[in-house]
């Protein structure tokens, strides 16, 4: 008897065979639009790639199988450099959305005591996927053709790509996530360096949020005992979002169930609470061997594998590559066409931003450095200075890395807006 794996694996395979069967047709094809990028997937990577692409003049397209708003799996923490780089404005944006400024965070060992690090100002933000990607695409000024999946890929006449049969560019940007189309079609491989990671985000009623000891500008994390992954308790005013990242998946649903109940124990969240967690998987740049380009294609966030190691950030990475890829792909244009030789500019882009690559075999599974095993580390973790200085400002904030501003931010204002101070738009879910 076949087990589910393979059958999965093979179904897998046949969706493939079927999508790219037609690729490289050869047949010239009448009847579909032209524009100059086509993009297969609307998240965060995708919207910002278009996004920069319009501004720059050329035409795009963005093909999404989900109709937006939608929902995706993320506890939905960003940073003031993201902010910086999409040009967003806080306040225009908390008109209409969830925006939860965070001044601080409590960090500790899961199931152990944890210390508050405070911080005057606003660090860190936090915001609904649902609503923030919907706002980052609609933003983007790109023609959207949502609700239908990749379906069909083939190339025409002048090798230019043929999407679904409805539209034709030279060039394709895969943005569909870990599990995009088109990085399969590049050869990407699930891979065993992944980041598994299961979170649940629920409206808090009346009596929950006055018991909720999570405090809505104060994010609660904790690490795993064995230092491969972190849990967190994540308020978005009246939002709790609950959930766990696992280097290498290891035994994910063992130590998501100890966190849920430690959480239950310490009175974060009710005992009565019973959310189902929904999962997902992404990879880190660092331990990614996904090569982001193909011929006339680019790859960008998850599908290229850009998540940031330590934290597990992948919004910020995704937009990142995104605007990264539109720029190498504006220049190409602009130098005579997307050869290869244009598009490598992208690669060796992105290398300078996020930095060099391992070997796939040489991805640790632990999410701290070696040097921190064991109960060294744990130590460490108590102790303030490294919490603050090592895991929070290094690791978590990266208070380092400059944002990509200046280069991208068109329509921003061209200086931070950091320090506002944000409203929250609080809104129940409408009943089903
Ligand atoms: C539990 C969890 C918590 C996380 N928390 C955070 C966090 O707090 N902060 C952070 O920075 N990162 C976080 N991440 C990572 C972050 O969610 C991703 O890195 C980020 O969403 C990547 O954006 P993207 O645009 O590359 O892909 P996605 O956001 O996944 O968007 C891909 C899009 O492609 C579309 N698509 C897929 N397949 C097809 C197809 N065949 N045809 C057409 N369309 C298709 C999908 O519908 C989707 O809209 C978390 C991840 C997980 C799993």
């Amino acid at each position: 008897m076949r087990s589910s794996s393979s059958r999965i694996r093979t179904r897998h395979r046949s969706d493939l065979q079927r999508l790219f069967l037609t690729a490289r047709s050869g047949a010239s094809v009448v009847g579909v639009e032209e524009t100059d990028v086509i993009i297969v997937g609307g998240g965060p990577s995708g919207a910002a790639c278009a996004w920069a692409v319009r501004s720059a003049g050329l035409r795009v397209v963005v093909v999404d199988r989900a109709n937006f708003p939608r929902d995706k799996v993320c506890a939905g923490w960003i940073t003031p450099a993201l902010v910086a780089e999409l040009g967003i404005t806080l306040r225009d944006y908390a008109t209409a959305n969830t925006l939860q400024p965070i001044t601080g965070f409590r960090v500790g060992l899961v199931g152990g005591n944890s210390r508050e690090v405070n911080y005057a100002r606003a660090v860190s933000y936090g915001i609904r996927r649902t609503e923030f990607d919907r706002f980052l695409l609609e933003r983007s000024g790109a023609r959207l053709r949502l609700g239908r999946s990749l379906e069909s890929l083939s190339r025409d006449g002048d090798d230019n790509w043929v999407v679904n049969g409805a539209f034709t560019a030279p060039l394709l940007v895969g943005a569909g996530g870990h599990f995009c189309p088109i990085a399969r079609r590049l050869g990407a491989k699930r891979g065993h360096a992944v980041i598994a990671a299961q979170e649940a985000e629920y409206f808090l009623e009346d009596d929950e949020e006055a018991r909720c000891k999570v405090l809505p500008h104060v994010p609660e994390l904790f690490i795993a005992r064995d230092l491969n992954g972190f849990g967190w308790a994540f308020r978005k005013g009246r939002y709790l979002n609950i959930g766990m990242g696992r280097k290498g998946g290891l035994r994910i649903n063992e130590h998501v169930g100890e966190f849920i109940d430690f959480l239950k124990r310490s009175a974060r969240i009710s005992p009565a609470t019973a959310k189902r967690l929904r999962g997902h998987a992404y990879t880190m740049y660092r331990d990614s061997s996904r090569d982001p380009v193909g011929d006339r294609v680019l790859l960008v966030g998850d599908a290229a594998g850009v998540a940031a190691r330590r934290s597990g950030e992948g919004i910020r990475p995704a937009v990142e590559s995104g605007l990264i890829a539109a720029q190498s792909l504006v220049s190409a244009h602009g130098a005579g066409g997307f050869t290869q030789h244009n598009l490598n500019t992208y690669r060796r882009a992105l290398h300078e931003r996020f930095g060099g690559r391992r070997h796939a075999r040489l991805a640790a599974h632990s999410l701290v450095p070696r040097s921190l095993y064991g109960a060294v580390g744990r130590r460490l973790i108590g102790r303030r200075w490294f919490a603050q200085n090592v895991l929070l400002e290094r690791w978590l904030l990266q208070r380092n890395t400059q944002p990509l501003m200046p280069l991208f931010s068109r329509g921003g204002t061209g200086k931070s807006n950091f320090e506002a101070t944000p409203v929250v738009a609080q809104r129940k879910p409408r009943a089903a």
